[in-house]
């Protein structure tokens, strides 16, 4: 009988995330994890809402002109940061909007405080404001990889889909500085129905950027794709790009990491097996469970934030309302919570 590459895929996730537990819970019974962490590892920074790009799938819905402007403005964040490295730090912090580039020099300022107490980086921009200028400036800071945005292997389906023409052209160009600056470029592909042709194309685009790592990520249910739901993958189309990545795996190896997104439900049941280690601050101040998680904390505006991590932050994943949601949650269409639409709900 043919080998199903999803039940494989699948069952591997659930050995894995069967296994994490038990690792965890044997550290913790051992007392040598933490049960609690009183500050969290690591933090993500939403620092805008604004985008210069307009993506149909777009899972947080930035770049909607009508919005009014971020209460987090540049100052606050840099208030923020200095608060942080003032309460001990945080070991990373993933930086992404919105389109984090158009906050200009203030975003090196921001970084600049967390750099300076050892904070290492994650970003994800889409590339159009890269020049080589600006990649130079990003030279000095530690990362985990410096994420880019490109969906098609030629201009006219990213440009469409990111509503903007030129948008292609920058992002690879951007992309390619990274890379020869000695940045850990990884590039983010969106896999929808209409570009699942392309990914053997859009692999060797990436190889040959220098990439260190593509993400092949299917397009899930949140913001702007909640209403598009064309662009998620069928089952058959999730098998066609499981086979695809397997072989490509093979062709790149050593080369470069051909990564799948991970299942957003497999996701959250990790975050629920382990004491919550990070928070998401949104450009509104909310602290944000997670990108795909809708539960609220507190807002860094409105409250010390060290004090709302104590409360709240801890067991959030064992919250029997975070606890319903996850068990509900499906990762196709049918979800009753409309990520990024409904309001968020505060524990
Ligand atoms: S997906 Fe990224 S680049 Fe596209 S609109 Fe949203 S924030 Fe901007």
């Amino acid at each position: 009988m043919a080998r199903d590459i999803l039940k494989v895929y699948k069952a591997n996730d659930m050995k894995m995330i069967k296994q994490e537990k038990e690792n965890i819970e044997n550290l913790i019974n051992n007392e040598l994890y933490p049960k609690v962490f009183t500050f969290p590892l690591t933090l993500q920074f939403e620092l805008t809402t604004r985008c210069n790009v307009y993506c149909k799938h777009c899972y947080n819905n930035s770049g909607d002109i009508s919005y009014p402007p971020d209460k987090m403005t540049a100052q606050k964040w840099k208030e923020f940061s200095e608060y942080i490295v003032k309460k001990g730090g945080i070991f990373q912090c993933v930086i992404s909007g919105g389109e984090p580039l158009l906050l200009g020099d203030d975003l090196f300022d921001i970084m600049d405080i967390l750099h300076d107490d050892g904070t290492s980086f994650l970003v994800i921009s889409n590339g159009f404001l890269l020049t080589e200028e600006k990649v130079k400036r990003f030279e000095k800071y530690r990362y985990k990889w410096f994420q880019v945005s490109i969906d098609g292997s030629n201009a006219e389906w990213h440009d469409d889909f990111r509503q903007r023409k030129g948008s292609w052209e920058r992002a690879v160009n951007g992309a390619y500085m990274i890379s020869k600056y000695g940045i850990p470029l990884t590039v983010a592909h969106s896999v929808t129905p209409g570009n699942l042709h392309q990914v053997e194309e859009m692999c060797q685009l990436a190889y040959e950027l220098g990439a260190g790592s593509i993400i092949l990520g299917e397009v899930n249910p949140s913001g702007r794709s909640a209403n598009s739901l064309d662009l998620l993958l069928t089952i058959e189309q999730k098998r066609e790009l499981y086979n695809k990545i397997e072989h490509l795996n093979k062709y790149y190896a050593g080369k470069m990491e051909i990564q799948r997104s991970s299942s957003v439900k497999n996701q959250l049941q990790r975050y629920m097996n382990t004491p919550n280690m990070g928070a998401i601050i949104r450009p509104n101040g909310d602290i944000r469970l997670d990108c795909m998680a809708p539960f609220l904390l507190g807002n860094v505006l409105d409250d010390d934030f060290e004090n709302i991590w104590l409360e709240k932050a801890g067991d959030c994943w064992k919250n029997p309302k975070v606890i319903e949601y996850v068990d509900g949650f499906n990762d196709m269409d049918d979800n009753e919570y409309k990520n990024y639409y409904d309001e968020d709900i505060l524990l």
